[in-house]
Parts: structure tokens; C-alpha cells; sequence
């Protein structure tokens, strides 16, 4: 049994031992995400993410439920994002006295994508949009080159009086 114990903890750090995968349970920190979510916000070709999601669920560290036909996945226990946040901690430590303190010590959560940029295809983290936008009970994001006004003119929202549209500028924290 003694020797069990550490084969199965590897189990689990293996399971987490690639910067994607840990990319993925970030992003699943506070919800669950359809595999069209976490594709758009990754970046990744579809193979590939299945591959790592696969891993994850069969070590169990992600599970899944479906929603319709949609299948969303979320961090099977929030003890393993404890256990990445005390890892990075660990870096936090070790890093002290570098200049990558600053981003290592980041809120996380300033760091999660929150969305692609419609028009230029843009990464978007609640730091780099510049713009939030509801259109259609949907909000779009935007970053600070004129997307927005593409994305307006484009979707003639100015003449539609008859939908709601706000638009709030996201605090940008530099
Ligand atoms: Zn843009």
C-alpha cells in the first residue's frame, strides 16, 4: 500500500504536468466550459485539446456534464486548484527578489481570457478589453483599435433603436 500511495499521487501530477492542461483547470476555475469555449480561449487545434482534456478526465481532475448536446467540463474537486494555487506560491517564493514577482503575484483571474475580439480575433483578458458591448442578450469584447465601431456598423446596431445597447468601458488596470 505505502508504495500505491505515491504511484497514485503521480497519477494525478502527471495529469496536470503540461502548462496546457493547467491553462485548462484556470480556465474551468470559477466554471464549467464547452469544448468550443475552451478551444476559442486556448487557441489550440481541436485534436490536440481533446488529447488534454481526455488526460484530465481520465485521472479525473475535470469531469463532465451535458447540457442539450453540449458537453461542458469543470474541475472535478476545487482541493486541485488549492494545490496549483499553493505551486504557484511556491513560485511567488522563489521568484521574490526578480522582476517576474509582479506578474507572478497577478490576481489570476486579471489574467483569464474573457473572450475573443469578434472582429480582429483578439485574445481578450478583462486587462487588455477595452470595451464590453451587449448585443442580443450576448456581451462582445473588444480591444482598443476601433473594433467596436466595425462591429456596430456592421451589425447596423445604431438603426435598431429598438435594441438595448450599453456599452461600458472596462476599468484598465495598467
Ligand atoms: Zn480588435
Amino acid at each position: 500500500m505505502y508504495q500505491q500511495i505515491f504511484e497514485l499521487h503521480t497519477d494525478i501530477l502527471k495529469a496536470l504536468s503540461h502548462p496546457k492542461r493547467l491553462e485548462i483547470i484556470h480556465l474551468l476555475r470559477d466554471q464549467s466550459l464547452s469544448v468550443r469555449q475552451i478551444q476559442d480561449m486556448l487557441g489550440l487545434p481541436q485534436a490536440n485539446l481533446s488529447q488534454h482534456l481526455q488526460i484530465l478526465r481520465e485521472n479525473q481532475v475535470v469531469i463532465t456534464s451535458k447540457k442539450g448536446k453540449q458537453i461542458f467540463y469543470k474541475v472535478s474537486n476545487p482541493k486541485l486548484l488549492k494545490a496549483c494555487d499553493l505551486i504557484r506560491e511556491v513560485l511567488l517564493d522563489r521568484y521574490e527578489n526578480s522582476n517576474m514577482k509582479d506578474d507572478l503575484g497577478k490576481d489570476l483571474s486579471d489574467l483569464l481570457p474573457v473572450g475573443i475580439d469578434p472582429i480582429c480575433g483578439m485574445k481578450l483578458t478583462p486587462e487588455t478589453a477595452a470595451y464590453a458591448f451587449e448585443f442580443q442578450n450576448t456581451t462582445h469584447y473588444f480591444c482598443a483599435s476601433g473594433c467596436l465601431e466595425k462591429y456596430k456598423s456592421s451589425r447596423h446596431c445604431e438603426e435598431q433603436g429598438d435594441v438595448a445597447i450599453q456599452e461600458q468601458s472596462l476599468s484598465c488596470r495598467t
